[in-house]
């Protein structure tokens, strides 16, 4: 059985952002998020508040979290990985946040410098201090399935984790194919041990999509009743352990499948690829949306034919054509 209708978590400005080379000036994101939530996405993770020596990509946290006005029925949140980026997502309006943990070992230690149980330990403060403030807390477990470092996660492990981030506090965890490798069965093993002990309801899937297994997961991930599904606009971010192979699933490619398979998003796949073009334009190259790519080829073609059949022969022998970004040869580097 199928759900009517599914929660997408819009990661883009964070998870998507921090991936990204450029740094996207601070304007450019304010003007992304806010053309996120116009087209119909409501939970909006927008940046992180980690030191901006560790990620510069991100190092405006508070001036954007502080440019964005609330608005009815949207929650924005923002990733802290300790008391004092807690205390600075506060003072810039912050109303929820997410704690960023794994299932592997080696990776937070590389990733976070913590090992598991001490960033399970740092965010219990962390998670305490916020419950206090009125502040409502998403957790990450990466390396749900393999870890780029230790190979295969035992699935026991990742339910080990995800109940320590629930008695924290946490009211969902996202459960993350980090290296993008998974296939629809190991999400069924893994959906089906975690479902005995945690409600369907608290869990997420946070799919990249490197293999091109990102939406058969999400499929699997339906037939067993997760109804909340992170993803990138645009496909936002690479994969920092596959340099030039996709990362996140973009939000247009799961927003089709979705509407195509009769389930709710509440989003406007038009105004999404709108949002995304932001930030294309910004970052000088196309993103690896499919359906990014298949609407911008579609307006293209149309801004064609008007030509043609308004213009002259001239105009539509091509010449326009050749200068049309979305006709042109693909911009990303390898
Ligand atoms: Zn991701």
């Amino acid at each position: 059985m199928l759900p009517d209708s599914v929660r997408i978590v819009e990661v883009g400005p964070r998870d998507g952002l921090q991936n990204e080379a450029t740094i996207v000036p601070t304007p450019s994101k304010i003007e992304f998020v806010n053309a996120l939530v116009d087209a119909g996405l409501t939970e909006i993770e927008v940046t992180s508040f980690v030191s901006p020596r560790h990620i510069p990509q991100l190092g405006d946290a508070a001036e954007l979290a502080g440019a964005l006005s609330p608005r009815e029925g949207v929650r924005l949140s923002a990733l802290v990985p300790n008391a004092r980026g807690l205390e600075r997502a506060r003072e810039a309006g912050i109303r929820r946040i997410a704690l960023f943990t794994a299932a592997s070992d080696t990776f937070t230690e590389k990733n976070i410098g913590m090992t598991v149980a001490r960033s399970l330990t740092v965010f219990g403060e962390v998670a305490h201090l916020a419950l206090e403030m009125g502040i409502s807390i998403r957790g990450y477990v990466s390396t749900a399935f393999e870890c780029p470092f230790e190979g295969a996660v035992s699935p026991q492990r990742v339910l080990e984790v995800t109940e320590q981030l629930l008695a924290l506090g946490a009211d969902e965890i996202s459960l993350g194919d980090t290296i993008g490798v998974a296939a629809p069965t190991e999400v069924e093993r893994l959906i089906e041990l975690l479902r005995r002990r945690v409600p369907l309801g608290r869990l997420a899937l946070h799919f990249h999509d490197t293999s091109g297994t990102a939406l058969a997961n999400v499929v699997a991930g339906l037939s067993l009743g997760i109804t909340t599904f992170d993803a990138s606009a645009g496909g936002l971010g690479g994969c920092p352990y596959a340099p030039g192979a996709a990362g996140n699933l973009a939000t247009e490619d799961l927003v089709y499948l979705l509407q195509r398979m009769g389930i709710h998003t509440g989003v406007d796949l038009g105004r999404l690829a709108q949002a995304s073009a932001i930030i294309e334009r910004t970052l000088g190259r196309r993103l690896p949306s499919r359906q990014l790519q298949r609407l911008g080829a579609a307006s293209a073609a149309e801004t064609r034919n008007r030509s043609a059949t308004r213009g002259t022969s001239r105009e539509a022998g091509g010449g326009d054509v050749a200068g049309d970004p979305a006709a042109g040869t693909p911009t990303r580097p390898r």
